[in-house]
């Protein structure tokens, strides 16, 4: 380039920003540009690069696609824009040889330009280059589900939900905390035990506040001097727990219905041997996604805090969540910090939400979430559950929110008043 165009070029780029209605001129020597030979930097990932400005039309008419680009494939390519309309930045049109505002590079994974487009160009556009060009990012277009109002009026009166899973409260099982604010109510023992599990406060003699109810009559009993009989269900091998106020009446249970009796501390420290790899609460493993980290097996007690175990450890691991319709797997792996592989590729995440008493919404807690095999499955799995709100994501975002977060953010991740205030 001589000296001249040089100079030309970025005092063009300088003053012709300020009424700029279209696609916008900036050097009229084609010789200049460097087609095909741009290169980047890249954080090992292809690369959508945008060069335009805040005033031209068609530039302002991509930011919102680049912003979503952004979101729903995060960690498969990188989306950048460069605001050449910025004095600091004028260097940057001549180093990518640009002629017109917007124009658009997208780069290898080792910052090898592949292709160029001048002026707008839209999400399907873009992704259907990617895939021109190659790149399978999957699940293209994802369909909008979303609901922002149950779709049938939760009828039941507070003291019939369970305060940690929602679920109803069996008379048979139900288990009351009293605290300073009034009495907590859970729908059985294994809910109480995820409750204690991610209490920030002291816990010691935390146990004294806690009835459970007795099996066979129905009262409510001392926590720590119940009788329990653990046993696994036949099909799933998920534990179940029941309360009684006598050895001699958990005996006669017993023989109808096998299992073993425990006290209340070897009940406690079965309830709590399996954890949570991101926000440490109390899980069964048959509930939950497997977490392979390292080749050590770890838990998520939902498919958004397995893929916060990636954020947690710092290191890749490998989620096996099952289908929240059909049980089927969803298998993700991670590469630093970034999805390397979604099985099937169709999977998609939904991020259960609810609206705060000031209208906020936010996370509507581990068991309001999931992932699904396909767009489908989620939209079925929605019809069979009227009270939940929130909306689909990709499992790329749904990795994305986690690596964003704080040690210490992480810290208090699913903690009692920290992220689900009642
Ligand atoms: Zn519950
Ligand atoms: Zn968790």
């Amino acid at each position: 380039m001589s000296r001249f165009t040089r100079i030309g070029l970025i005092v063009v780029l300088v003053t012709s920003m300020g009424a700029v209605v279209g696609t916008q001129l900036i050097a009229a020597d084609e010789a200049d540009a460097p087609q095909g030979k741009a290169t980047t930097e890249t954080g090992g990932v292809p690369k959508l690069l945008d060069l335009g400005s805040k005033s031209c039309i068609p530039c302002k008419k991509m930011a919102p696609i680049l912003e979503e680009l952004n979101k729903d494939y995060a960690g498969k390519f990188d989306v950048e824009f460069i605001d050449v309309g910025e004095r600091e930045n004028a260097a940057k049109a001549k180093q990518y040889g640009i002629k017109l505002i917007p124009t658009q590079i997208f780069f290898d994974k080792d910052g090898k330009e592949l292709w160029r487009h001048e002026g707008f160009l839209g999400k399907a556009d873009i992704l259907g280059k990617w895939k021109e060009l190659g790149y399978e990012f999957g699940g293209a277009e994802l369909p909008k589900i979303e609901r922002w109002e149950p779709a049938k009026k939760d009828a039941r009166s507070k003291d019939q939900i369970c305060y940690m899973c929602d679920g109803d409260i069996e008379e048979k099982t139900a288990v009351i905390v009293k605290t300073d604010k009034g009495d907590v109510r859970l729908c059985g023992p294994h809910c109480y035990f995820i409750m204690y599990s991610c209490l920030t406060e002291d816990r010691t003699g935390f146990e004294k506040k806690v009835s459970v109810t007795d099996w066979a009559t129905g009262r409510l009993l001392p926590a720590t001097e119940a009788v329990y009989l653990r046993g696994l269900e036949e099909k799933s091998g998920r534990p179940w727990v029941k309360a009684f106020a006598t050895r001699e009446a958990a005996t006669a249970e017993m023989k109808s219905s096998g299992g073993s009796i425990v006290a209340w501390s070897a009940l406690q420290e079965n309830e709590l041997s399996h954890r949570c790899g991101f926000c440490d609460r109390s899980c069964y493993s048959q509930d939950v996604a497997k977490v392979l980290i390292d080749g050590v097996h770890s838990y998520g007690c939902c498919a958004h805090c397995a893929m916060g175990v990636a954020a947690r450890t710092g290191k890749d691991i490998e989620v096996r969540q099952p289908d929240g319709l059909t049980g089927e797997m969803v298998v993700v792996r991670t590469l630093d910090g970034k999805i390397a592989s979604i099985e099937p590729e169709t999977a998609v995440a939904w991020y259960g939400k609810k609206k705060t008493a000031d209208g906020k919404w936010v996370s509507a807690g581990c068991f309001h979430q999931g992932f699904f095999r396909t767009p489908e499955n989620l939209r079925k799995w929605l019809e069979q559950r009227p009270y939940e709100t929130g909306q689909i994501i990709t499992i790329n975002q749904s990795l994305a929110d986690k690596m964003k977060l704080s040690p210490q953010q992480i810290s208090k991740a699913c903690k009692i008043g920290e992220c689900a205030p009642k």
